[in-house]
């Protein structure tokens, strides 16, 4: 597919994040990729578009609290910190992941910009009071993709619990096909061309102290109960 490199998450629209829960649906909008802006290419972390306590009980807030605020906030930083004094020009997040993802000299500032992106991905994905059955161009092309929703879901919990170690579960666009994937570490879909539409992250740090092994659980409750499909069909375009 052609359309993932117009499918930057560009700074400007990360920091526009910080501002509302509204904001965040302007987030799943894959905007053409807009030049960084002058000066240092600094990417902040966006603040949460809810509160710590907004995904409980699935997510509980002292697990959210560490995921965004120290898990994330270190990506952000050893990412910040690898792209001192490097131009600027044109930067976006996505091209600082992509840019950098098969080459190993830069392996260390890969895993930590892709897995900013991921983590900001993930967390725009979910809301209070999320799941339900997506209906619309959507749900029709999660029917076309897999047959059904529940079998969407099906082979979505599949792909998280068999990611073997830590990684990620993703529902893909693949070409106008949807497809689930999954991703090790810190790899992102569109390395594979294809277009993230929603994902939920399947280290430990993000279930262990709510579901501790039960993987699948908490996969399962994340898709009934938190998932925002508003953010997914806007992702699908
Ligand atoms: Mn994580």
């Amino acid at each position: 597919m052609s359309d993932h490199k117009t499918g930057g998450l560009t700074r400007r629209e990360f920091t526009t994040l910080a501002a509302t829960a509204a904001a965040a649906a302007a987030f799943g909008v894959f905007s053409p990729n807009q030049a960084h802006a002058q000066g240092a290419p600094v990417f902040p972390i966006p603040a949460l578009p809810y509160p710590e306590d907004a995904l409980e009980p699935v997510i509980s807030a002292k697990t959210l609290s560490f995921h965004y605020g120290k898990h994330t906030k270190a990506y952000y930083d050893n990412m910040n910190k690898a792209l001192e004094g490097k131009p600027s020009a044109g930067l976006t997040l996505e091209k600082v992941f992509m840019d950098t993802a098969k080459d190993a000299a830069a392996m260390g500032l890969f895993n930590n910009s892709a897995q900013a992106w991921n983590h900001t991905f993930y967390f725009a994905g979910l809301k209070k009071d999320g799941g339900g059955t997506p209906s619309g161009k959507l749900g029709d092309a999660i029917k076309a993709g897999f047959g059904g929703f529940e079998e969407f879901k099906k082979a979505f919990i599949e792909a998280a619990t068999t990611q073997f170690g830590s990684g990620w579960a993703w529902l893909v666009d693949d070409g106008g096909t949807l497809k689930v994937a999954k991703t090790p570490n810190a790899m992102n879909p569109m390395v594979n061309n294809q277009k993230p539409l929603f994902t939920v992250d399947v280290w430990e740090h993000a279930y262990y102290l709510d579901y501790q092994n039960r993987r699948a659980d908490y996969v399962k409750d994340v898709l009934e109960k938190l998932t925002n499909w508003d953010f997914v069909a806007k992702n699908l375009g």
